[in-house]
Formats: C-alpha cells, structure tokens, sequence
C-alpha cells in the first residue's frame, strides 16, 4: 500500500504505550518513528552528567548555556545518542525519570528540542511520539492520536520494563512516579500535555499492539480514502 507523505503525532500520558504503538505503527507503514521523550530524557542525562541537577531536583541555569554543544542524534536502531555515545537505556532509569519532567519544562530546553525534532520530521513520513507533538511541535499534522490506558496498566507495563532491565522499584514509586510526571507535564506553562482539539482517542487498556495498528491503518485508509 502506498501511504502518503504524514506526519502522524502521538500524544498521551506517561506509560500509555506511545513507543511501542508509535514504532509497530511506523514499521507497517514504511515510515520513520522518532521518539520525542528520549531527546528530553538525553538532555536530563547530559544536565545530571554535568553536575547541574542538585539532589532536589533544581536545574542549574548554566544548562542553558551548555546546550549547543550539546549534539544528539538517533543511530541506526533508533537509539538516542550523544556524540559516538549510545545513551539508551541509560535514559530509561527511575532516576532519570524522576528528573525529566522539571528538565522539560524549561522553555529554553523545549526551543532545544523542538529544532531538533523539526529538523528531523522535516520530510513527512514520520510517526513522532510525545506530550505535545499534536498541539505544538506539529499542529498541522495530518494525523493525531491520543493515547490513554488505566493508571493500573500503566503502572504495570512501566513497572515490568524497569524490572526487565534489572531495576528494583516497589508499585508504589512507579505509580508516584507516573503520576507525578503526568502532574508536571499538563500543569507546565511551556506546551503542556494535553488532548489536541482534532486528536483520535485510542485507549489501548485491553488492546494489543497489533489490534492498536490494524485500527490506526483503518482510520488512516479511510481518511486518505486509500483501498485495503
Ligand atoms: O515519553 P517519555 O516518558 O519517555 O518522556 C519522558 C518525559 O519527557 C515526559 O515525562 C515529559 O516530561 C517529557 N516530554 C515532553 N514533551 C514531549 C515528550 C516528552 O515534555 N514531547
């Protein structure tokens, strides 16, 4: 099937399942999947390495001035990385998770990042995930969806990535953490999270992944009046 030249946005709340679905998404279409978290969750890498997050979380303001010679970019498997350096899944521990949502809420890191994220989704075919692709990186995109899932899946899925990959957390700090996120990311005054006005809903509670991209191909074929 011949898709045409999208940019299709996904947006939801934290552990929604955005990456999974995004990337299988972008696989059967043939298009570029780029995850807009990892280049937030990089840039709170980088400030942590540089010794500008304090234990109480407060981003040293010299950040800004750091952030040019900041150079990231995503490698053949679609890992984020800084320089020759693969960061993932370095970006993925609790620890940076509990930094990233003050990180990102900084405009001068959002203007950081959204020119990467243009520069990148610069030639259509691009499924892009995030908090505000839809309503700010790519308010023309010609697809959004907006994820949802119960706080108790959510939590799960967050709680066995982190276990597959060696950490120990209880429920309890996954939960506080997702919902903690979720707080800072809609209340944050630079793009906050929140449903474009023209975005599908897909709650994916009770869905598989596949069943998430057989409804996604069919809403695209019927918008773009393509034939099965
Ligand atoms: O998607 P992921 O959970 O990896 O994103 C990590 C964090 O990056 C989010 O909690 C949010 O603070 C920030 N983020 C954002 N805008 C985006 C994508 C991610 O603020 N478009």
């Amino acid at each position: 099937m011949d898709y045409p030249d999208i940019v299709i946005a996904v947006d939801g709340c934290s552990s929604t399942g955005k990456s999974s679905f995004a990337r299988a998404l972008a696989s059967a279409l043939g298009f570029l999947y780029l995850d807009s978290g990892a280049l937030y969750r990089t840039v709170t890498l980088f400030a942590r390495e540089q010794g500008l997050i304090s234990r109480l979380g407060k981003v040293d303001p010299a950040l800004e001035r750091l952030l040019p010679s900041l150079h990231i970019h995503f490698n053949a498997d679609g890992k984020a990385c800084i320089g020759p350096r693969c960061v993932d899944p370095a970006i993925r521990t609790m620890e940076i998770s509990s930094m990233v949502s003050p990180v990102s809420a900084l405009p001068y890191v959002r203007r950081f990042v959204d020119a990467l994220l243009h520069s990148l989704g610069s030639t259509g075919r691009i499924v892009m995930d995030g908090r505000d692709i839809g309503t700010t990186v790519f308010p023309d995109a010609q697809l959004k969806i907006f994820m949802t899932a119960s706080e108790e899946v959510r939590a799960r899925r967050r709680y066995n990535e982190l276990v597959a990959k060696g950490e120990h957390p209880s429920l309890e700090e996954v939960v506080a953490n997702l919902r903690e996120r979720d707080y800072i990311d809609s209340h944050r005054e630079a793009s906050p999270l929140r449903q474009a006005s023209d975005a599908f809903v897909l709650d994916n509670s009770e869905m598989t992944i596949s069943e998430e991209v057989a409804w996604t191909l069919g809403l695209i074929r019927g918008r773009f009046d393509l034939k099965a």
